[in-house]
This record gives C-alpha cells, structure tokens and sequence, in this order.
C-alpha cells in the first residue's frame, strides 16, 4: 500500500538526500547496524539518510518519537536486526512513519537539532552484519539463468522438468555469509576435467560471482505451520544485495546426485542495507509468466502476488581488477539487469519454503537465485557471460579479459529503484575481493 512515505516531492532536512544519484532518500530510510569508527565497541541500529546516519540508540533515549515508534526504536537499537525482524508489519510501520517525519523538511527547527545531535557522518560509520544468519537459503528461480546454465551442463536438455512447476532451491550454508568489503581466499577442492577419468585437487580455476539479491524473515514461524502466498508476503521484512559466490569446477563435479556443497560454502557476501518491503511498494510488478507455461498450483498461487509480486531493482555488475586499482581506474561493469525477469516472487520462494512444515526463524537469509535477464549481456554469472569459459568478457577499462574471476578482482554489486512519478531509492554496495588461494598443494 501507498502511502505519504513514497510522496516524491517529500525533502529531507539532510540536504545530502536530495543529491542526484543519491541511494538513502527520505523514501528509502534503509536499516543497518554500525559501529562508530573511534573506538566504539557497541554494534547498534541505524537508518542511512543522505550521507547521514541516524543512530538509533540515540534517538531511542532522545524522547523524539511517540511511544508506538519509540519501542520499536528501542528494539531497532540492538546488536543486530532479528529481534526488529521478529516484531512484524505492525510494529515496522509506525517506525517508518515516525522516522519520516523526523527526518523530512516539514519537522520544527527544534526537532530537527534534535535529531541532527543523533546522526554521524556515513564516512565515521563502519558497517557490522546487520543480522545474525542463523539460516540461508539460495533459490535458483530465474529462468533465464537456468536455461544458461542449464546449456553449459546438459545442451540438449538445459531447463529442468521441475523449473516451471517450483521455486528451486538448496539449504544454504549461514556461518560463511560475510559483510560487504569481506575478503576471502580462492577455495580448494575437487574438480574434474572434461575428458579426465579421475579429479585433481587444487584451486579453483573457475570462480564466479552470482549477482542476487537478499530477503529477511521477519516474525518466525513454527514447525509444521505452512504459509500461503499472501501470509508469506506480510512476513518478508525487506531486501538486501547479495553475492553468492561459486567455484564452479568443484561445483559441478560434486553436485551430481546432491546441491552444491563446497563450490559455494565459502563465501556470501551481502550488503548492509536492509530496504524495507514498504520503501519497494512503488516499484512493484507483475511477473511475467506467459500463458502457455504451466501455471502456479493452487498453494503457489495468489491473485495480489500474480499482479504485484516481482520487483523493478536495476541491478550492475562491476569488475575491479589489480590493474584497475594500479591505475586508479573505478572498475568495468559487465553485466545490467532487472530483479523484474525473474520466474517466481519471493512470496512464492516463502511459501514453497514453509510448504511441508519447515519453520522459519527472524532475520533468516532467502538468496532469491541469480538473476539474469533475457539479453546476453543481462546474465547474473561469469559462467553464463563467458559461455562456460569458452567466450573472453573483455574489460574495457585496461584492455584485460576475464573467464572467470582472478586473483585481486573486486566484484561490485550496486542495485536502485527508479521510475516517473517517485523518488529514487538504492541498496548501496555489495563487494567483495578475491584472495590468493591457501597453497596446499595440487594432485
Ligand atoms: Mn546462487
């Protein structure tokens, strides 16, 4: 539902939020946790507003906010964001509100000052994980990816019989999801080569970035209890950008007959802002399902989610490498996209996830799968822009090319929302850099 927190003509006393580009307007008001940069041992909640951000701690004992807000404030305030997560829509709303108002053009001079003695530069903010992951989920629900993937692995037979009856997806692994800006090393492990009887060990010689993007759970839910599409949709707390990074040699030797296991349990990366599902309302959409597929059985399907259920996030891809960062260059992007392409909702993913009577805890982590257009130069994974290794994806910017990702690249996620009649909102970024691999030798 619309309401005045998506008024595009509404300003921000942060002047910062009016900047052009800027991801954190006064529509957006994205969660995070943070810890000051000067010593500060204590993680807390905050809300980016402009190059502002708003410490929730703070605000909580300011006396700012009327009593609805205020213990939610308090809730928010904490070491990370489940027990928030937990508190559902009835409590995040009034919040938003109030947090509106606080911060828009149209508060008194009083309680602007006020609220500015809460708020510290986003450049004296170093971010935390916002969540504690107690589980993640990866799904695999664009279709376009699937049939690319699906190409590279079984040519005459690339989508599933399965993919347009459910949202695929694999229990993922929680302990090694990693903050924006995380480094981690190339991993080891088993691969084989096409044509070689037996498998090698050493590291991997394919690695991949897969540009997703992130939900929380917000109120759990407990075991054996289903949710409909239409319940699972008032639980999704809000969206992050997310990276789920694969070595894809390893992977594809050892998922046949099981999901993936180590090509993709040493890292995920996601960023660390938190939009609520209440800042994406304008930018919702109807998937697009045409009407010679399959269509959703009955638990899988819901006349609002049919209507409303995708999401319009642009989505880029940027590549960093050594080189780049010798010369003092940004980084090429490689790849653009929309969330809108995607094959199910994440109320859908939701609901299938709880169908059987699997329980769901707060701040629980949904990966929405890879997300790939229907362009080739939409696809969300080196794997698919490479053809399996057999096509170079060039770097404009130093003349390299790249297969796959090298020692010392950066991969850059940044994801907006942008449309006529409404203000722009953004995630800020996900990154993270590739390590040399721990020598361990090879065989
Ligand atoms: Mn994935």
């Amino acid at each position: 539902m619309l309401d005045f927190t998506h008024d595009p003509s509404a300003r921000s006393w942060v002047d910062a939020a009016q900047s052009a580009g800027c991801d954190f307007t006064l529509q957006n008001l994205p969660i995070g946790i943070f810890v000051r940069q000067d010593g500060d041992s204590h993680p807390r909640g905050g809300v980016a507003i402009g190059d502002q951000v708003l410490d929730l701690a703070h605000l909580a004992a300011s006396g700012l906010l009327a009593e609805s807000a205020s213990a939610a404030c308090s809730v928010a305030a904490d070491a990370t964001l489940n027990a928030f997560m937990a508190m559902g829509p009835a409590s995040w709303q009034p919040f938003r509100h109030a947090l509106f108002k606080l911060l828009s053009s149209e508060a008194d001079a009083a309680t602007q000052e006020k609220a500015r003695a809460c708020m510290l530069p986003l450049g004296e903010a170093t971010m935390k994980m916002p969540v504690e992951v107690r589980n993640y989920t990866d799904f695999y629900t664009s279709r376009h990816h699937a049939t690319n993937v699906g190409r590279v692995i079984r040519p005459e037979n690339p989508l599933t019989p399965n993919f347009e009856w459910l949202p695929i997806a694999y229990h993922g692994r929680a302990s090694s999801v990693v903050l924006s800006g995380t480094g981690f090393r190339r991993p080891n492990g088993q691969s084989r080569a096409a044509g070689h009887p037996s498998p090698a060990f050493g590291p991997c010689r394919r690695l991949d970035f897969e540009l997703e993007m992130g939900f929380f759970v917000g109120p759990e839910t407990m075991l054996g209890e289903p949710l409909s599409v239409a319940q699972a949709r008032e639980r999704i707390f809000g969206m992050c950008l997310l990276n789920d990074w694969s070595a894809r040699d390893h992977q594809f030797w050892e998922m046949d007959p099981l999901g993936p296991f180590l090509g993709k349990n040493f890292c995920t990366s996601i960023s660390p802002w938190i939009v609520s599902m209440a800042a994406l309302e304008p930018y919702r959409v109807a998937l697009d399902r045409p009407a010679s597929d399959p269509q959703p059985l009955p638990y899988l399907d819901d006349a609002a989610d049919r209507a409303t259920g995708g999401l319009d996030v642009h989505l880029e891809v940027s590549v960093q490498s050594r080189q780049h960062r010798a010369q003092h260059l940004a980084g090429d992007r490689i790849t653009a996209t929309s969330f809108r392409h995607q094959y199910w909702t994440i109320a859908q993913m939701l609901a299938q996830h709880t169908i059987g009577g699997c329980n769901l805890r707060s701040g629980d982590l949904m990966g929405t799968g890879t997300i790939s257009g229907p362009a080739p130069d939409e696809a969300g994974a080196l794997v698919e822009l490479s053809a399996g290794g057999t096509r170079p994806v060039p770097l404009p910017g130093t003349g390299e090319i790249r297969h796959f990702l090298e020692d010392g690249d950066s991969v850059s996620i940044r994801g907006w929302c942008e449309k006529p009649g409404f203000a722009r909102i953004g995630f800020g970024e996900c990154r993270g850099e590739v390590l040399p691999a721990l020598d361990l030798g090879t065989a």
